[in-house]
């Protein structure tokens, strides 16, 4: 498996929208990641591609003629879900990529026809961005070791990291119906806890909200059920990726995982960006897998391999930040709560792939893998309220003045992600938001 770099990376490359072209844009030429959208004054589900403040619709274009796709690839680019596009080969998906490269670049035949302009390319200010797939099926690893250790010294100072971490990547079934856009607002969980030593749990709303900052990764082809993908073809089983936030509820979390992991504690809300951006757009950074320290085991050979050592892994930077409800009456900007390197993940994305088949467990298109919280070594670095407040010890100071050990009512949760590096232009992923909500009376 290599990463091709092609025409539709040349940093030269310009589009005709002049949006598209600004430094900091989130959708360059370069991006062209893919999402679902409604139409503000209404219709159907469509798919769609961002390029600067706009958004091409697929079927628009394929319909004006403007797109020339193979049949099997319109089909599907037609479809209400990006399922049967995330299904394509990945020869095809390269061949799209190039097709609206090639359609939004200057010069193009579109470019001169202002004619179409706001029928293919409605303003992403008047669409309303759905979930990218219907998901079957979602997933929650736990790759990053910073992440696993500090949440590890709180539930277990005496054995912080299990035996296992080094040798599996640790994983569970998700819920894939909980799974909800950006912008969606999250209700409080009510459920079952024990806080301190008190002899018996309490039944209420959570006390311990938080979020973990995660990304998200949408399966492609995938696997017939029996059949493993190998680590050299688990790149190509992956579409894209999006930002994920796995809220989640740790006084509930702290009392029911044990013996069979995270349950009622997770699935209540998964929040994740509208946008994703393919593998084929991340191929300017692709970075060695992360360098195991002396001492730690190679992986097993079915987790193991030169691709995946040498590229395995993705340079995107991954920021939280938080605005409470006061801070926006106060008009305050958003405060950052964290900044995470992709990099530093221990696992990579191919590996959590072939290990998830590795028994022969079937993945489908559009299944939904997270990435597990990404945290690093220092402290502006850890991806969620119990690693940052130390389990509530350390409380955060907000610009408003206001306390902050989990969130509140009201607060609200925004990450962002990007990549940048020289000789490669940067790309975005949008926002991937949710705003809490007091939990429902009884
Ligand atoms: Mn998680």
């Amino acid at each position: 498996m290599t990463m091709v770099l092609d025409q539709t990376h040349d940093p030269a490359r310009k589009s005709w929208l002049a949006s598209a072209n600004q430094a900091g844009s989130d959708f360059p030429l370069q991006n062209l990641p893919f999402g679902i959208f409604r139409l503000s004054s209404g219709g159907r589900p469509r798919a769609g591609v961002a390029i600067g403040d706009r958004i091409l619709d697929l079927a628009a274009a394929l319909e004006a003629g403007c797109l020339e796709l193979p049949a099997h690839t319109a089909a599907a680019a037609q479809q209400p879900a990006l399922n049967a596009l995330m299904a394509e080969p990945v020869e095809a998906r390269r061949a799209l990529r190039l097709a609206l490269s090639n359609l939004l670049s200057e010069g193009s035949a579109l470019a001169g026809d202002r004619s179409l302009h706001d029928r293919l390319l409605p303003p992403l200010s008047e669409v309303r961005m759905q979930l990218p797939a219907a998901i079957g099926d979602y997933t929650d690893f736990y790759a990053s070791i910073f992440h696993a250790t500090n949440v590890g010294s709180m539930f277990r100072p005496d054995s912080p990291l299990l035996p296992n971490y080094k040798w599996i990547p640790i994983g569970y079934h998700g819920r894939a119906s909980s799974v909800v856009v950006s912008g969606t607002p999250v209700r409080r969980p009510r459920g079952q806890a024990r806080p301190g030593d008190v002899p018996a749990p309490r039944f209420g709303p959570s006390r311990q909200l938080d979020y973990e900052l995660e990304l998200g990764a949408w399966i492609a082809g995938g696997n017939a059920l029996g059949d493993p993908i190998p680590l050299d073809a688990a790149e190509s089983s992956l579409f894209g990726v999006s930002l994920l936030n796995d809220w989640s509820a740790r006084d509930i979390q702290a009392w029911e995982y044990q013996p069979l992991g995270p349950f009622l504690a997770k699935n209540f809300a998964t929040t994740v960006s509208p946008w994703v951006v393919t593998m084929e757009a991340l191929a300017p950074y692709r970075v060695p897998a992360f360098a195991r320290p002396a001492g730690d085991p190679a992986p097993l050979p079915y987790l193991d391999g030169a691709w995946n050592r040498s590229q395995g892994g993705l340079a995107v930077t991954l920021e939280v930040a938080i605005s409470s409800a006061r801070m926006r009456q106060e008009g305050l900007a958003p405060a950052r709560l964290s900044r995470g390197d992709f990099g530093l993940m221990y696992w990579t994305l191919a590996q959590m792939v072939t290990h998830h088949a590795s028994n022969g467990c079937d993945l489908r298109p559009g299944d939904l893998l997270g990435s597990g919280t990404v945290s690093g070594p220092s402290k502006d670095e850890r991806g969620c309220l119990l690693e940052l407040t130390w389990r509530g010890r350390d409380p955060l100071t907000l610009p408003s003045g206001e306390a902050r050990t989990f969130l509140e009512d009201g607060d609200e949760v925004i990450i962002t992600g990007f990549c940048e590096r020289p000789g490669a232009v940067r790309i975005g992923f949008g926002e991937c938001r949710g705003v809490i909500m007091a939990a429902r009376e009884l």
